[in-house]
């Protein structure tokens, strides 16, 4: 299956000029070794439906999602906006079509659920990982003007590329993450607060979570609350990392727990920088007053930090819950992630469950890492000296 997803990806991005970040998503393999060429198809299997009941709908896109409302009613491909490439040389294409409307079907039913409740179409679907509904109807990203169709695809493209680079950091399979995770961004304050008390459970004016089994986020994506496409990329990736976090089994939320935010935290910022380059995500403080802290260049202001001896104990971050954790501590909760993730990302889920089972971050780091907090401050203040930038 992981295979298609590749595959229909890579239509997409020599189609689409606007998904910049398919290439990373691809990842190293290469699947085309596995079936001859199809010129016709990109080898995916599958072509865009000619029927003219789609209309202006630029079914190009659709590569990346299992299920867009944007491709409408239509009898020719079952809504899907593809139909079998009758000239294909791969041996499993009608199997592989025939695989993406079930999926499509499961997950126009649940998509359906989420318009009963809203009372209202949504724009939106389902890519390989998430469920998303995106209202915004134009945006310009960089120095292009897109349209809600285009935004919606690049949404997904953005979110599935949080989980593909979760699965490598983390080294985790895919069935280790149970649930597809819900991401909506909605343009009315109106409709996000209607949907994160409906979906959430609770409010707030920017963004709310509903963590572990069937997560699910609701963000108002208005200018005040993000200024730039960049602020509200940023802030979308903290959350998805948060979602897959809380998802990944055991299904529940660390940062409720003393001794758990510096973990949550502290990894949904890092996949704000390594993805979008700076992090100013701040999930538990009064939102909005926060900013950007080190001018986002977490790794240039931790060194300053450690360089001048300014910075917070080990043990005191290790020690925070989510209402007491302070920027700077988040700052070095980031880094402490960052190194451990240097020196082997794939002990991070085995910390992480000992973490939900609410064990005390210090003797879960001598398990599962061989370091008291004092060993991790002394190594981790080495290696920020000697790897960090100075600017
Ligand atoms: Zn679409
Ligand atoms: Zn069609
Ligand atoms: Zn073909
Ligand atoms: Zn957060």
């Amino acid at each position: 299956m992981q295979v298609m997803v590749v595959h229909t990806l890579r239509v997409l991005l020599t189609s689409s000029a606007l998904l910049l970040f398919s290439a990373l998503l691809l990842g190293a393999q290469d699947p085309e070794v596995k079936h001859k060429k199809c010129r016709y198809c990109n080898t995916t299997g599958m072509v865009a439906c000619e029927d003219k009941v789609h209309g202006r709908v630029d079914l190009s896109m659709e590569g990346n999602m299992v299920l867009c409302t944007h491709v409408g009613e239509c009898d020719t491909c079952n809504s899907l906006g593809r139909v079998a490439c009758d000239k294909c040389l791969r041996p499993d294409a009608s199997k592989l079509l025939a695989r993406m409307h079930e999926k499509h079907a499961a997950a126009l039913a649940r998509h359906q659920e989420l318009e009963t409740e809203m009372k209202r179409k949504l724009s939106g679907g389902e890519s390989e990982h998430f469920r998303l509904l995106w209202d915004i109807e134009s945006m310009k990203i960089g120095r292009k003007r897109l349209d809600q169709h285009e935004l919606l695809h690049l949404f997904a493209d953005r979110m599935e590329q949080v989980h593909a680079r979760y699965l490598e950091v983390l080294q985790v399979k895919e069935r280790e993450i149970p649930d597809r995770s819900a991401m909506a961004v909605w343009w009315l304050p109106k409709d996000h607060d209607d949907a994160a008390r409906r979906f959430c459970g609770g409010n707030a004016s920017m963004g709310v979570k509903r963590m572990g089994p069937k997560p699910f986020f609701s963000t108002c994506g208005i200018r005040s609350h993000f200024p730039s496409d960049e602020d509200l990329h940023r802030y979308l990736v903290h959350n998805a990392a948060h979602l897959l976090l809380s998802n990944h089994t055991p299904s529940r939320w660390m940062g409720q727990y003393k001794g758990g935010a510096w973990f949550d935290e502290g990894l949904a910022s890092w996949f704000e920088i390594d993805l979008v380059e700076r992090a100013q995500t701040w999930c538990f403080q009064e939102q909005g007053t926060g900013g950007a802290w080190g001018k986002g260049k977490w790794r240039i202001a931790v060194r300053k930090l450690v360089q001048q001896e300014r910075q917070p104990s080990v043990a005191t971050v290790l020690g925070r819950d989510v209402n007491t954790l302070e920027q700077a501590e988040q700052a070095i909760a980031f880094s402490l992630i960052d190194y451990l993730i240097q020196i082997d990302g794939s002990k991070l889920p085995a910390l992480a469950t000992r973490l939900k089972n609410k064990s005390p971050a210090r003797e879960a780091l001598i398990d599962i890492y061989g370091l008291s907090p004092l060993a991790l401050e002394s190594v981790w203040k080495e290696w920020v000296l000697d790897t960090y930038p100075t600017r």
